[in-house]
C-alpha cells in the first residue's frame, strides 16, 4: 500500500491500459520470499490507492511499532486474529483513516501489512480482489501484465492459476481439507503451492487427494512440522 511511479503501457490490442507487473518469475520469487519473512515488495503503486480505499481493516503488529505511536489510539480496537495485536478499522465510506488528500499520511511508518500488500497477487492467481468494494483494486488487478521469458515461466504462471482456482472451488468443504475462502487467501496459497500443479503425478487426482497435497505443501512451505 503506497505511491510510487509505475511504468503504464498498452496492451496488444491497444484498447486499454495496461501496466507492467515486471517478469512473472522474478515477481513469484520475491513474493515467496517476501511471504517467508526473507524479502520486502516493492509494488509500483504509481497513483492508485486502491488499497487504501477499499473497506480494508488493517492488521497492526506489536513489532509496528512506529505505526502505533502515530496512529490514534481510537483508531485502534483488539484484533480477531492474534492475541495483542491491534485492528485499524476503515472509515464509513472504506477508507483508512490514515490516508489524507490521497496520500498515506503515515508513509514512513506504516504498518508492515501495508509493505506486504501487493495486489499482483491477485492477477498471478487469476482472480479478482473480491466484489464491488473493491473495484478499484480489481481493475488494477486487470491492468496488471506480468512478461514471461521462458516456457518455464508460462508454465508455472498455468500452475498458479490452476491452484487458485482449485482453492477456490474446494472452499466449500469437498474435498475433505480446510482452505482459505477470502480472495486473498486463496491468492497466497496458491502462489506457496502451485508446484502442486506442476506435479506429472498429480494429473487425473481426484480432490481429495489434492486437496491432501496442497495442505502438505503449504505446511512444508511455511516450514511447519508435521501433524
Ligand atoms: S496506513 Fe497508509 S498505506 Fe496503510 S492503508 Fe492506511 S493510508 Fe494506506
Amino acid at each position: 500500500m503506497g505511491n510510487e511511479a509505475s511504468m503504464i503501457v498498452h496492451d496488444t490490442a491497444g484498447s486499454a491500459e495496461a501496466i507492467a507487473a515486471g517478469p512473472f518469475g522474478e515477481w513469484l520469487a520475491r513474493a515467496r520470499a517476501a511471504l517467508r519473512g526473507d524479502a520486502g515488495v516493492d509494488v509500483p503503486c504509481g497513483d492508485c490507492t486502491g488499497c487504501c480505499t477499499s473497506g480494508y481493516s488493517v492488521q497492526v503488529r506489536q513489532t509496528d511499532i512506529r505505526a502505533v505511536a502515530v496512529i490514534p489510539a481510537e483508531r485502534l480496537a483488539e484484533s480477531s486474529f492474534a492475541a495483542g495485536q491491534k485492528t485499524m478499522l476503515a472509515c464509513a465510506d472504506g477508507s483508512c483513516p490514515m490516508l489524507e488528500s490521497g496520500r498515506c499520511s503515515i508513509y514512513s511508518s506504516r504498518p508492515q501489512t501495508c509493505l506486504d500488500y501487493d495486489c499482483r497477487v491477485f492477477a498471478a492467481a487469476g482472480i479478482e480482489a473480491g466484489d464491488a468494494t473493491k473495484a478499484v483494486i480489481n481493475r488494477r488487478v486487470r491492468a496488471w501484465r506480468f512478461s514471461q521469458s521462458t516456457a518455464e515461466e508460462e508454465r508455472t504462471h498455468d500452475a498458479v492459476r490452476k491452484a487458485a482456482a482449485f482453492i477456490g472451488r474446494i472452499g466449500d468443504g469437498s474435498a475433505g481439507v480446510r482452505v482459505p475462502t477470502s480472495p486473498m487467501g486463496i491468492a497466497v496459497l496458491a502462489i506457496k503451492v502451485f508446484e502442486v500443479f506442476l506435479d506429472p503425478a498429480m494429473a487425473g487426482a481426484s480432490d481429495r487427494t489434492l486437496g491432501q497435497a496442497v495442505v502438505e505443501s503449504a505446511r512444508r512451505f511455511d516450514r511447519l512440522p508435521a501433524p
